[in-house]
């Protein structure tokens, strides 16, 4: 009895598995056809998560649609961004209806940075002097996406101190390595520097005094005392000379560097005309005493005597322009021309006790505003002085202070900027301007660094004419 009643419930039992399990699998195929007949699908090309390269556009590989065995790909839609300018994961979904089933598939795109930092080492070792440590040196470092982080990079110095490391990370954990040989070695030559010129001038007879070097070795630090000069001046004797300089380090790098000396016969006459002149004229004669400068003035009747007289007694050439500078009198004619000049020098020889012959004409012998007194007056006197026994300086330099400079500055700009050594130097100036007067020293201290010198007009000098146009 207890046998059937055991036989019983094992065999409901039993019916109560296959029961459950056809159900399971009825559920199954129900979701399969559901699942791959009945739902609409979607297969993407290419990979669901796909990678992309910091600022490299993503490009969509593609996908193809389905349903009921028919291709519907155009009817999926898509939605979601990827900025390839800015790291992190973005979502792109497929999505597709088919009345009240829809299917909906995710892409996700990661942007990430993949390229490694530059490290900016051009060298391709790195030579450290002889006995001296390694130091660290700043070292460039660039990243695509963190941009500058030079203050990143880590030396790493190997144990033996003969090999060093470069190393910089970026903020996606991306890492560049150089490795850079240590040299015990001096491969920098010194450097040699040069004060003063490289091309210098000096005045014919005046002693060359060099104007001082200096030289400095990575290694070996100044060496100026070591430095050799080779090559001299005779500056009594005028061309170009050259001195060299040269020096080698203790790994015998070497360095020379020449210096141009030019013996120069460059001479500068300063001619002052119109004065003299209070204020001005007693002015520019303390800066010829101060500078040891011998000048020429070509004076009229204007101004006091006392000036005339230091002009002359200070050595410098008291010359004749004429008594009234006025044109239309000095012009009028060849006798009231004379009648002028000879005031002039009337006065001079008073004051002085010298017969000056030295003159220049108002307005220069190439004037054209004699016309408008007496044609043909300037072929006639220019002629005239030289029978009479005197000597005419026109000038080949305007210093323009009787123009449009009206300034100190204009006035030596004029001046130094046509300075030439190949030929004399006459230089018209005005001893009645304040802004002459105030261009003089710097004048003088350029013509004399640049090897110049300085000579008044006596009836030794070469007349300097310009041509007659009247
Ligand atoms: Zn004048």
């Amino acid at each position: 009895m207890e046998r059937i009643i055991k036989e019983k419930k094992k065999n409901f039992k039993s019916k109560k598995i296959i029961i459950s399990l056809s159900i399971l699998l009825i559920l199954l195929i129900g979701f399969l056809i559901f699942e791959f007949i009945l739902l609409p699908k979607i297969e993407l090309k290419g990979k669901k998560t796909t990678i992309v390269k910091y600022n490299t556009k993503y490009i969509e590989k593609g996908y193809t649609a389905s349903y009921l065995g028919k291709d519907i790909t155009k009817q999926v839609k898509l939605s979601g961004k990827v900025n390839s300018k800015k790291l992190g994961t973005y979502k792109i979904t497929y999505k597709i209806n088919k009345g009240i089933l829809s299917k909906k598939i995710i892409r996700k795109v990661i942007v990430k940075d993949l390229e490694k930092p530059k490290i900016e080492i051009t060298k391709d070792d790195v030579y450290v002097c002889p006995g001296s440590e390694f130091v660290k040196e700043k070292v460039k470092a660039k990243d695509n996406y963190d941009g500058d982080i030079s203050n990143k990079v880590k030396t790493i110095l190997s144990k033996d101190k003969n090999q060093v490391t470069y190393q910089v990370k970026d903020s996606s954990g991306n890492t560049t390595n150089i490795i850079k040989k240590i040299i015990y070695k001096d491969i920098e030559a010194p450097k040699i520097t040069l004060e003063g010129s490289e091309e210098t001038y000096i005045s014919l007879g005046v002693k060359f005094n060099d104007p001082g070097y200096k030289a400095e070795d990575n290694c070996d630090g100044d060496l100026t005392k070591e430095v050799k000069v080779e090559g001299g001046v005779d500056s009594n004797k005028l061309g170009t000379y050259q001195i060299t300089y040269s020096i080698k380090d203790k790994e015998g790098n070497e360095t020379k560097k020449d210096r141009k000396v030019i013996v120069s016969n460059g001479v500068i006459y300063l001619t002052f005309d119109d004065g003299p002149n209070s204020g001005t004229t007693d002015v520019i004669l303390n800066i010829l005493k101060e500078e040891g400068v011998k000048a020429t003035f070509f004076v009229t009747n204007k101004g006091p005597d006392e000036l005339i007289k230091r002009e002359y007694d200070e050595g410098h050439t008291v010359a004749l322009h004429t008594a009234s500078h006025d044109y239309s009198i000095v012009y009028a004619s060849d006798e009231s021309y004379f009648n002028d000049l000879y005031s002039v020098q009337d006065r001079v020889k008073r004051i002085t006790g010298h017969e000056s012959k030295i003159i220049r004409f108002p307005g220069g012998a190439s004037n054209t505003i004699s016309r408008r007194y007496s044609n043909g007056i300037m072929s006639r006197i220019t002629q005239e002085v030289l029978n009479r026994g005197f000597k005419y300086y026109d000038w080949n330099i305007s210093s323009g202070d009787a123009g449009n400079t009206t300034e100190a500055s204009g006035v030596y700009n004029n001046v130094v900027n046509s300075l030439r050594h190949d030929r004399v130097n006459m230089v018209l100036m005005h001893d009645i301007k304040p802004y002459t007067r105030d261009a003089l020293r710097d004048i003088i201290k350029y013509g004399k660094n640049n090897g110049y010198r300085f000579e008044k007009i006596t009836m030794d000098t070469e007349m300097i004419t310009q041509r007659v146009n009247n």
